[in-house]
């Protein structure tokens, strides 16, 4: 770490202050050249449009684990690491749901194409048109994967609804 006025090294000992983000931190550290002396913001780690990557990795742990932000905390304090704000946890969840929603049905979609395009020579482009449009109206084995996995899914009682 070097001062960003004249280039010095910067030291921990040096630390005034850390305003914390979660698991991420900014530490303000003086610079110890004598003439300079100016107040630096060192940041623990990388961020991505202000937000600490560690804790949009943190967010992506609890998904892939299914816990919740009760556990996560138990978890950190287990390893004596600060708690992060249940608000916090919960907002970069919903932007990792998002994305993983789009990457699954994408995911669906294009193994529905190769599906389509190995099970039956003909007709694929009609039978992919299908599958974008109207699916409630389509023969079952035309619709997107994951509508069909929830219609199963209701039909053997795993999840509510009619199927
Ligand atoms: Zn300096």
């Amino acid at each position: 770490m070097f001062c960003t006025s004249c280039d010095a090294r910067l030291h921990l000992a040096d630390i005034e202050s850390e305003r914390r983000y979660g698991l991420g931190s900014i530490l303000f550290i003086r610079c110890q050249n004598s003439v300079c002396s100016s107040l630096n913001d060192v940041k623990t780690g990388k961020r991505n449009n202000g937000t600490f990557d560690i804790n949009s990795k943190l967010s992506l742990a609890m998904v892939h684990t299914g816990m919740g932000p009760v556990q996560i905390n138990n978890l950190l304090a287990t390893l004596n690491l600060p708690p992060v704000v249940s608000s916090t946890l919960k907002r970069r969840e919903q932007k990792i749901d998002t994305t993983l929603e789009t990457v699954a049905k994408k995911s669906c979609l294009e193994a529905q194409k190769e599906e389509i395009e190995k099970g039956n020579g003909k007709a694929k482009e009609k039978n992919i048109t299908m599958m974008t449009s109207d699916v409630n109206f389509m023969p079952i084995k035309f619709r997107p994967i994951e509508d069909v996995i929830l219609h199963f899914w209701k039909k053997s009682g795993v999840v509510s609804g009619s199927p």
